[in-house]
């Protein structure tokens, strides 16, 4: 970034030319946290704005093993026979702690990331959860303005991460696997109503049977959920990732998706709730930040730690007074 940094003109003309090293270098900008980089990023996106919101936005979750790269790679490469753009972006909860990348490894998605139409980049490795999922946004919206048809947006099923994901797509799929007696059980409600359909994946060889009675098993307990998106009722299906069977249907099934809820006026309701939901969490973490960076509520911080421990104050008498040095100081 540094040796080879553009100028904001020739970046925001390159991302509308679709050129990825522009693209690339738009999307380390925004992940970056660095405060120099902050003006000049918004300063980008702002300028490309008007290009965005044309692709369909597509959420994956599952846990580890349950075949989201496989899939990733057999979708992503459907779509880009059809003559679609594909971008891959990553959600990845366990990078503020380990520093790793669900997206990191080389080897995923090998075909996939060497075919002309896709992009795939690996999540943000650094900042929190929180900080993560407004460079995810911000890095869907700069591959619109490259002209991506449609972006997947990946993430480990670990929980926190599908809310945040649900946030940020229209269409978002689950990938599960069979032994679904016990994984019901164990599954959180929460999750599936969350999903607009739920795909028992590894529905090959000898799996093949169970798989159909897993998703038929789901199919009955989403009949008791609430539906994620409304007006749509969230389906159940299997696939195969690795043998590429299901894939056609998943399209088709999302188109349906698409034209139910754009008819209904569902789609507009839930991008506009979205941007809503965007300008109040960056406000609350722009608080939390400024209210955390403060070097008189860094030096009372340990103080008033210790007068909690040692019931001297009241929780709420310390949090009072932390916000009358907060707010003496601005
Ligand atoms: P992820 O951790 O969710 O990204 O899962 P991967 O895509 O890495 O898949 C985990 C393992 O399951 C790999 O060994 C895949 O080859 C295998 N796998 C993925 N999809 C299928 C499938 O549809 N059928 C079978 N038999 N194996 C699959």
């Amino acid at each position: 970034l540094r040796k080879h940094e553009r100028s904001t003109e020739e970046i925001v003309s390159g991302v509308k030319a679709g050129i990825r090293s522009d693209l690339a270098q738009a999307i380390t900008l925004v992940e970056s946290n660095a405060a120099r980089h902050f003006s000049k990023s918004q300063d980008i996106l702002g300028q490309l704005m008007p290009d965005t919101g044309k692709s369909v936005r597509i959420g994956i979750s599952g846990v580890p093993g349950a075949g989201k790269s496989t899939f990733i790679e057999a979708f992503g490469l459907y779509l880009c026979s059809l003559g679609k753009k594909v971008a891959v972006l990553a959600v990845d909860p366990s990078s503020s702690r380990t520093g790793g990348s669900i997206l990191g490894d080389k080897t995923r998605m090998e075909q996939l990331a060497r075919h002309p139409q896709a992009f795939i980049r690996p999540s943000p490795s650094s900042g929190t959860l929180g900080g993560v999922h407004r460079k995810t946004r911000e890095s869907i919206l700069l591959c619109e303005a490259a002209g991506f048809d449609v972006i997947l947006v990946e993430t480990v099923g670990v929980g926190q991460s599908e809310a945040i994901v649900r946030d940020m797509v229209d269409f978002f799929l689950l990938l599960v696997l069979t032994g679904a007696g016990d994984e019901l059980q164990g599954m959180k409600k929460g999750i599936m109503e969350l999903v607009d359909a739920i795909l028992v994946n590894k529905a090959d060889g000898e799996n093949a049977a169970k798989a159909k009675k897993s998703a038929e098993e789901y199919r009955q307990i989403l009949h008791f959920l609430q539906p994620a998106t409304e007006g749509w009722e969230t389906k159940a299906f299997t696939c195969s990732a690795l043998y590429e069977i299901g894939i056609d249907q998943t399209w088709k099934t999302i188109n349906e998706f698409l034209e139910t809820t754009i008819a209904s006026g569902e789609f507009d309701n839930r991008r506009n709730e979205q941007k809503k939901t965007w300008l109040y969490t960056s406000v609350k973490s722009q608080l939390e930040m400024m209210f955390f960076q403060n070097d008189e509520v860094k030096k009372q911080l340990p103080i008033m730690e210790e007068e909690i421990r040692e019931d001297r104050i009241s929780v709420s008498v310390a949090v009072n007074r932390l916000m009358e040095i907060y707010k003496k100081g601005q």
